[in-house]
């Protein structure tokens, strides 16, 4: 078999099958493809496309050349969540704890930042204590007793996806649907879990740009979710606006307490609420509306914030050291009228210029740095009110100039729009 055959297939429109699909996968993997093969053959993807069989195909392949979890012998019945990358986006640590204290499983792997996208692991291990290694042992133990467990994702799981998606980035090859359906679906079905919420962002800080692609994404993974027996749901949501009142690391895990105290921003806590309604209506086989009644008890009586604690304390954090950096730079409104835009892109930016993203892999980021949020899109606010507190450490050029043009106040107040575009099943 001959790497170079497939390619001819691709250009010639035709149809590949799960043997060459394979047989390119894994040799890739072990390094008996070179780039310049590769990247010809997923460019070709990225400019042709494959159908739901050539994804499925590929996903396989992928989660092949790694190990495979099985979570059928943990005491709960476990559900996962995904998020497709946002900005200020803190949903898994706060639905994992409802989800958790509604008596399913949550055994969950994570990933860091990269870009203009913020990491669970990165927020996690910002809490000074927390581990986010544990043997198999102890992560399985976890989630038999408390119901909860997030680690970092280990390489094992699907290796070719890694090695893949790094020369995507090389080639600008990561555009392309089915190649980021199966990048997804190969680590969460690699990693076990038989019900999956996907959150896909959809907007200016997303991947997706356009809700037509991001149905698109929908259905292809929803498709790959069917050949392996998963139930997936995904539900697209904006990602115009910062999610929350935080970005950054630590800070977002404070917010997470004040969201378990009850002081919650309206759009993060209705997508809270439906990303583990749905969660739970998967898990425990019930109506969406007698799960979000279920979530919405744990969260007034307290359980869910105990599980917090809980699951926060067995992974060896503190909660009571959450330090932020210490200079502190307040942007003022500039006028009376309406917040009509924050826009996430240029906040991540500027948290990646004072250190809080990576922009490789291998970045050391500062963990304390982020912004807080005082009031957040479509709030009335007068002239010279705060609008956003900024907590960095390493001093840069124009701080006040790039701060500043982060969010646009207008007289006229924008139509409120739902987070939740949709739900596709
Ligand atoms: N996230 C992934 O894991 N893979 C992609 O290709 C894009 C986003």
């Amino acid at each position: 078999m001959k790497i170079e055959n497939s390619i001819q297939k691709l250009k010639n429109n035709e149809k590949l099958n799960l043997e060459e699909i394979d047989f390119i996968v894994s040799n890739y993997t072990l390094g008996n493809i070179n780039d310049t093969l590769m990247s010809e053959f997923l460019l070709l993807i990225k400019e042709k496309g494959l159908s739901y069989e050539e994804t499925f195909y590929l996903t396989s392949a992928m989660i092949k050349t790694g190990d495979i979890l099985d979570l059928n012998k943990l005491s709960k019945i476990i559900v996962d969540k995904h998020s497709t990358g946002g900005v200020g986006d803190k949903v898994t640590f706060l639905v994992s704890p409802i989800v958790a204290s509604l008596d399913l499983g949550v055994a969950k792997m994570s990933g860091r930042s990269l870009g203009f996208t913020g990491g669970t692991i990165d927020k996690l291990e910002s809490i000074p204590g927390y581990k986010v290694n544990l043997t198999n042992d102890e992560f399985e133990n976890l989630v038999n007793t408390n119901g909860i467990s997030i680690i970092s994702q280990t390489g094992s799981l699907a290796p070719a996806d890694k090695k893949i998606y790094a020369l995507r980035d090389e080639i600008n090859a990561v555009e392309s649907i089915p190649l980021i359906a199966s990048s997804i679906m190969s680590k969460k079905i690699a990693s076990g879990a038989k019900y999956i919420v996907i959150d896909l962002k959809v907007g200016k800080g997303a991947f997706m740009k356009d809700v037509d692609s991001a149905s698109n994404l929908a259905h292809y993974m929803i498709k790959i979710g069917e050949y392996f027996n998963r139930k997936v749901v995904c539900l697209l949501t904006d990602m115009n606006t910062p999610l929350g009142y935080t970005v950054g690391n630590r800070i977002e895990v404070k917010e997470a307490i004040n969201f378990f105290e009850g002081k919650r921003e309206k759009r993060l806590e209705r997508l809270v609420k439906n990303v583990a309604a749905h969660m739970v209506s998967l898990g425990k086989n019930i109506s969406l509306e007698e799960s979000l009644k279920q979530v919405e008890e744990v969260l007034e009586d307290g359980k869910a914030k105990n599980k917090f604690y809980e699951w926060i304390t067995s992974q060896g954090g503190n909660l009571k050291e959450l330090g932020l950096a210490s200079n502190t730079y307040t942007v003022k409104s500039y006028k009376d009228g309406y917040i009509n835009e924050i826009d996430p892109i240029k906040l991540s930016e500027l948290l990646n210029l004072l250190g809080a993203g990576r922009q490789k892999k291998d970045d050391i980021i500062d963990l304390e740095v982020g912004v807080e949020l005082i009031h957040t899109i479509n709030d009335k606010v007068e002239k010279d009110e705060p609008l956003m507190h900024i907590y960095y450490n390493k001093k840069i050029d124009n701080l006040e100039k790039i701060a500043e043009d982060i969010i646009k106040i207008n007289s006229i107040l924008p139509n409120e729009k739902d987070i939740i575009i949709s739900v596709i099943k």
